[in-house]
């Protein structure tokens, strides 16, 4: 009765799938269907595509728990531990064990590394890409439906005007634009139209061009639907930071977004390229980029107590010892020397621009003003605004940066822990500080830093930068004072 009613009025299926629901979807059907194109598929059931991961660089096992990787390894991830990541090498040994989260980062998304993936754009935002002058007939992109977020739409371009066609989804998760025809993923979906064209009346040639190639960032590349904002956590030079959950990956993040205003991207590409080339356990880790569609988001490592800056003036930063600030500020300069092995200078260096976690942990931020010098100074263009209460002289007056300079800031960021968030000379103006600086003043000892504490300071601000320490030494000597206070063999 049922096939019988089904098969004379097929119109009507929504009235037998009333009637008789449970009727299974032709999608679910054996592949014995004919198609149109003659090519008989069945779908495989919809899967989460194992999850990749890459090693960001070189980790040595510290205990037979934990996993030696080297850079690039590929890896799947068992299970999240804290911190750590409990991870399968997929090649060579196949050993399993421990590796820090921030040394891994996930290295395929189901879509991310498609170039014609654009996400949650809307209808009109794909016409304008499609229409813009360096795309033509035949491109094409696929994003999320505006009506079913597990629907998707590719938008085409036909005869200079957009064409839609929606991408449905069978119950059991197959993808299908005719029923007669359907597929398990989305890749092979647009595959089979770009190679059978007349079956979808438009050509899917190339992946709609972005008005401007912002980066190649695969494997960083995700869609944006990954992430849910939830709060902001600030604003800044180039737009808003929010705390974020990353959906799949169950851990919550900072997503900094870039503000519409075009003049802005060039400085926020660099700020992204500088992240991305740099991992260290003490400096903020990139872990993934939505750069198809705006705002452009980078995401981050979350620090759950903000910036240094506003952390020292918090009831809890308030009561931090010294031994507290010390162990701290040996983190930046730990972070600080893996940059001056790179001859990278950061040029902003501050408490504002290092950020706190969990149990103290210190990491610098803010690469925006960095950049990686091939000699050992850098001059800036005149028209950079400068901070000056961190800048070195030489740096202020003759915009000659260079790693020394990052080290005369280091000093003043020590000051500001040491004197919980004091804003270095209070009271002056920058064009005072400049001559006070001048006439050799520098800033006193705050009350309760220890004296051996204060003299790295003024090692910092030596007049001559070549006679500053580096970072290195800076790191070795806090980490001597916090391991001496540690261990109670100096009172502070
Ligand atoms: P600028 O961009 O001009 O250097 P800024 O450093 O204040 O200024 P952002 O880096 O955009 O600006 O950050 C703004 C605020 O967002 C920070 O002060 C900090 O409180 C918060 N924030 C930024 N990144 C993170 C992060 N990874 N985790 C937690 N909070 C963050």
């Amino acid at each position: 009765m049922e096939a019988c009613c089904r098969g004379c009025m097929p119109c009507c299926s929504v009235l037998w799938n009333c009637i008789w629901p449970g009727y299974p979807h032709p999608n679910n059907r054996p592949a014995d269907i004919p198609t149109i194109s003659g090519d008989i598929r069945a779908p495989a059931p919809k899967q989460k595509p194992t999850q990749l991961y890459a090693a960001l660089f070189d980790f040595e096992a510290r205990s037979d728990s934990e996993l030696t990787v080297k850079e690039g390894d590929k890896l799947s991830v068992i299970e999240k531990r804290g911190d750590y990541v409990f991870a399968k090498k997929l090649t060579g040994s196949m050993k399993s064990g421990l590796v820090p989260a921030t040394y891994v980062a996930v290295l395929q998304d189901e879509f991310a590394n498609h170039k014609w993936y654009y996400g949650n754009i809307n209808r009109v935002k794909a016409e304008e890409l499609l229409l813009a002058s360096q795309n033509k007939d035949g491109s094409f992109l696929v994003r999320i439906s505006e009506s079913h977020s597990d629907e998707y739409t590719v938008s085409a371009r036909k005869d200079g005007q957009v064409t839609h066609f929606r991408i449905l989804r069978s119950s059991i998760g197959a993808y299908f634009v005719s029923e007669k025809v359907s597929f398990s993923t989305l890749g092979e979906l647009i595959r089979y139209y770009q190679n059978n064209p007349k079956t979808l009346g438009v050509t899917l040639d190339e992946p709609c061009a972005q008005p401007r190639e912002l980066f190649d960032m695969e494997p960083w590349e995700h869609p944006r639907e990954e992430f849910k904002l939830q709060r902001k956590l600030g604003e800044g030079h180039f737009g808003e930071v929010w705390e974020a959950l990353w959906i799949n990956q169950k851990r919550k993040v900072a997503i900094k977004t870039l503000k519409q205003e075009d003049t802005k991207q060039d400085e926020f590409v660099k700020e992204v390229q500088a992240l991305r080339n740099l991992h260290h356990p003490k400096l903020i880790q990139l872990l993934a980029l939505c750069s198809r569609g705006e705002p452009v988001y980078i995401v981050t490592e979350l620090m759950t107590k903000g910036s240094l800056k506003s952390y020292l003036s918090t009831p809890e930063g308030q009561t931090l010892t010294s031994a507290h600030l010390i162990y701290m500020g040996s983190q930046v300069s730990e972070g600080m020397a893996y940059l001056e092995d790179r001859h990278i200078v950061h040029r902003d260096l501050a408490a504002r621009n290092v950020l706190v976690g969990e149990d103290l942990v210190c990491k610098v931020a803010d690469f925006g003003l960095a950049r990686i010098i091939r000699s050992s100074v850098y001059t800036a263009s005149r028209t950079t605004k400068i901070p000056v209460r961190w800048t070195a002289p030489e740096a202020a007056l003759h915009q000659r940066f260079s790693v020394k300079s990052d080290v005369w800031s280091f000093g003043v960021l020590l000051y500001e822990m040491m004197s919980r968030g004091k804003m270095p000379y209070d009271g002056k103006s920058n064009k005072e500080v400049l001559e006070l600086l001048t006439s050799g003043f520098r800033l006193p000892c705050p009350s309760k830093c220890p004296p051996n504490i204060h003299r790295i300071m003024m090692n910092c601000w030596n007049h001559d930068p070549s006679l500053r320490p580096s970072f290195h030494a800076l790191h070795t000597q806090l980490d001597g004072i916090y391991a001496r206070i540690y261990f109670k063999t100096v009172e502070v």
